[in-house]
């Protein structure tokens, strides 16, 4: 039997997930990134892999671009948590034509945006492969109250993303189908950005919390499945910036698409109810009902979304 034949990616993390023992572990599988209580602390673990000619070509992406790839989206599933991020171990799978020099480049990748957030290198592993693979594993901690897990939130709650969507989809595309301009679109692609910068002051606000790395449409799924909640997300609210809008329209495509079912932007989708709103930065894309399901309004029609974002197992 084939992974997409039991429904994909989820359906199979859904039949390996056993009870935890350990009555330590606060947010186990099915989250960001898993939380545990360590003394007075509560830690914070994640670990993303990329794959070359997947998540990333060497074709278009300098080796430095990689390595910030790699360390942003960690980055970016402690800050869905409410977390600080600490320590990384990186594994390396090499393909026997990789360079020192390329080495060096992804390392000035990994460096830069650790640096950035205080994060340490302090291990990982390095061996062979036929393709050049890096994951990431990635410690933080959370304050007891910051915790923002998928499963909190409450109809009445609006849903909101901290930034514009589609981005790093409309690069990909353009990378792909080998088109030149839209330097700045690319750039979201090869150089993208957690929110770490705002998911501290979201945290302890917002009653569920998670990245945009699978499509807006797949994260919202997420949270609703999580909460036992439907949503209704509204089509022309959803924040695209116009340059992702002209290079879909130059692809022959729309960019709100992008934002719903594309991936990798790396903004932060949240819920919260509407008198804390004003507390948390960013803009209302819909509102969480009680229910099941996720609906989208276009011009005053509502359908239900059957298809979502981006799943390994059933593209
Ligand atoms: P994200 O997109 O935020 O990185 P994923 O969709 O990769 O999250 O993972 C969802 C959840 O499933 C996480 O809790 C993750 O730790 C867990 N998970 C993913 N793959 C496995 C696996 N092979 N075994 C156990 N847990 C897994
Ligand atoms: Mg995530």
């Amino acid at each position: 039997m084939r992974i997409r034949d039991i429904g994909g990616e989820f359906k199979l993390i859904e039949r390996v997930t056993r009870a935890v023992k350990n009555k330590n572990v606060i947010v186990g599988i099915g989250d960001d990134a898993a939380v545990f209580e360590f003394g007075n602390n509560n830690m914070v673990v994640t670990m993303d892999t990329l794959c070359e000619e997947d998540h990333f070509s060497r074709r278009y992406f300098t080796p430095k671009q990689i390595g910030i790839k790699a360390m942003e989206s960690n980055l970016s599933d402690i800050a869905a948590m409410g977390g600080r991020p600490l320590y990384a171990l990186l594994s390396f799978a090499l393909p026997q034509d990789v360079d020192v020099e390329t080495m060096d480049g992804i390392y000035d990748g990994l460096y830069e945006r650790s640096n950035r957030y205080g994060v340490d290198i302090i291990g990982g592993d390095t061996t062979h492969s036929s393709a050049m693979v890096i994951s990431v594993t990635l410690i933080g901690q959370v304050d007891k109250e910051k915790i923002t897990t998928r499963s909190g939130a409450r109809p009445g709650d609006i849903i909101r993303v901290t930034g514009p969507l589609g981005a790093s989809t409309a690069g990909l595309k353009l990378f792909v189908d080998n088109r030149p301009g839209f330097a700045a679109v690319k750039l979201k692609h090869t150089e993208p950005s957690c929110r770490l910068d705002v998911s501290e002051a979201i945290a302890g606000t917002a009653t569920a919390m998670e990245d945009v790395s699978d499509g807006l449409a797949s994260e919202v799924r997420n949270i609703c499945q999580s909460s036992g909640t439907g949503a209704m997300i509204y089509r022309d609210k959803i924040p695209v910036e116009p340059e992702t809008i002209e290079a879909a329209k130059s692809l022959g495509e729309d960019g709100v698409n992008y934002a719903l079912f594309g991936g990798e932007d790396f903004e932060l989708v949240y819920t919260v109810p509407p008198v804390s709103a004003d507390r948390c930065p960013g803009v209302t894309v819909g509102e969480i009902f009680s229910g099941s399901g996720v609906y989208l309004e276009d011009k005053g029609e509502r359908t239900r979304l059957s298809r979502f974002g981006w799943d390994h197992f059933n593209a």
